[in-house]
């Protein structure tokens, strides 16, 4: 291998885009250099397992990444991280995916051990230990974070909570929470850096605790830290949310933002879903949230067709998005996961009906979130720049502190900016206003 160069697809959730800095952090430090995955001489897929759509999409990935490789000389290194990984083990490394390792959740910690047998001329390494060796809170120095100025810091790992239709806690383990002041320690390194954002991290965060420290105390003294501008936590379970983690969310630096999947609005499917909450529970906390905080946004998850969803339960559902309001939802079709208890239920709903009412619920939350998203219309937010538009290259983009993106035209805008941004136009998904200055 002449350059050493490499690139990493990433997929689902943040929790994989931290693992994926952390694995770039560590390629820089031994000399690596990114590169375009075409031409880069190590391609790593960091997957996730969650869908069974998103997994196929990784596997057929891999097999054309093998597949436009022109002989011996022009083989890449190929590797898979993350959930797949954990999931499908030696698998990947054998025909018709031919990876050259697979890093499961536990043994994401021997990737440098794993670079170094492959520099050596290992092939076929699969390490995806289930020893209890899960945890990367090491070595942060080197993650190759966002150039935002926003940063990931994952506060628990794993879920415990095995809601019946979730291949996560299979593939990532139990809950395990982060001491305290490892967080705290890493947040201060961070705005010693010059981050202002921070976005505490945990599949179930709002479960965390550590002895006697439960979320909201943890939240409290991180939002504590001095020069910390922004502070948002994903994702949180509704059963876990309190009153005082709401409380919190309604003063900087937190931001009025939340992600809380509600996945069905009928108790029915909610109970065999194992959610352990019940709908009329759900709204409330929203309603907590709108009163709250000030100008919130909540984003949602549901999901379409779980097993033995009736017509009655799917209404109960639009019903609840109805009272909810929610700026954005996440809906997605049910499909079975290996592992789960639901892959076992009876009663799998039709293609058919599963589109049709996915289609109800797009078409019923598209009105909805236009009607959300005009109420920011005239009002000045904050917005943190952290791209270009794909469309349009003179359009740079940011995100309020709602998690909204935000389009706009100013030339001296940069990358990791905080602006103050007058909304002039509300879209179905994102805002576009002017600059009036900055916010920092
Ligand atoms: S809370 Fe439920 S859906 Fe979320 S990661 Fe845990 S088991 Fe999966």
């Amino acid at each position: 291998m002449k350059e050493r160069t490499y690139a990493i697809h990433t997929y689902g959730c943040q929790m994989n885009r931290l693992e994926s800095q952390i694995v770039a952090g560590k390629l820089e430090s031994a000399g690596w250099k990114a590169a375009a995955p075409d031409s880069a001489s190590l391609v790593i897929l960091s997957t996730c397992s969650v869908r069974a759509k998103a997994e196929q999409k990784i596997l057929s990935k891999l097999r054309s990444i093998r597949g436009n490789e022109r002989g011996a000389s022009g083989r890449k290194l190929v590797g898979v991280m993350g959930c797949v990984a954990q999931q499908m083990k030696e698998q990947l490394v054998e025909p018709p995916y031919c990876a050259d390792f697979a890093i499961g959740i536990g043994g994401l910690a021997r990737f440098d051990e794993v670079l170094r047998r492959l520099l050596a001329g290992e092939r076929g390494l699969v390490i995806a230990g289930e020893d209890g060796r899960y945890d990367l809170y090491y070595d942060l120095d080197k993650v190759k974070r966002s150039d935002s100025r926003s940063a990931y810091v994952a506060v628990s790992r794993g879920c415990s909570n095995f809601c019946t239709y979730c291949i996560v806690p299979f593939v990532r383990g139990p809950i395990r929470h982060r001491e305290p002041k490892s967080v705290l320690a890493e947040v201060r390194q961070l705005v010693d850096q010059g981050f202002i954002e921070v976005c505490l991290l945990g599949q179930n965060v709002n479960n965390y605790r550590y002895e006697n420290v439960e979320f909201h105390h943890l939240l409290e003294d991180v939002a504590q830290i001095e020069g910390l501008r922004r502070l948002r936590f994903i994702t949180s379970n509704a059963r876990d949310l309190t009153i005082e983690t709401v409380r919190l969310m309604a003063t900087p630096p937190l931001m009025p933002y939340i992600s809380l999947p509600m996945q069905s609005g009928s108790d029915r499917i909610l109970a065999l879903m194992n959610r352990g909450y019940m709908s009329a529970e759900y709204l409330e906390k929203v309603s907590w949230i709108r009163e709250i905080v000030g100008d919130a946004a909540i984003s949602t998850d549901i999901m379409v067709g779980f097993p033995g969803e009736s017509e009655v339960d799917f209404e109960a559902t639009l019903d609840a998005v109805r009272q909810a309001r929610f700026e954005n939802i996440y809906s997605f079709k049910y499909s079975p996961r290996p592992f789960t208890k639901a892959a076992a239920f009876n009663d799998p709903i039709p293609d058919a009906v599963v589109r049709r009412r996915f289609q109800q619920l797009l078409d019923l939350q598209r009105e909805i979130q236009l009607d959300r998203m005009l109420s920011f219309e005239g009002k000045v937010l904050d917005v943190l720049i952290d791209g270009v538009s794909k469309k349009d290259p003179n359009v740079v983009c940011g995100r309020a502190g709602q998690n909204i993106v935000v389009n706009l035209h100013h030339d001296r805008c940069r990358l990791g900016d905080l602006v103050k941004v007058r909304i002039e136009k509300a879209n179905p998904h994102s805002l576009s206003g002017k600059v009036i200055g900055r916010a920092d």
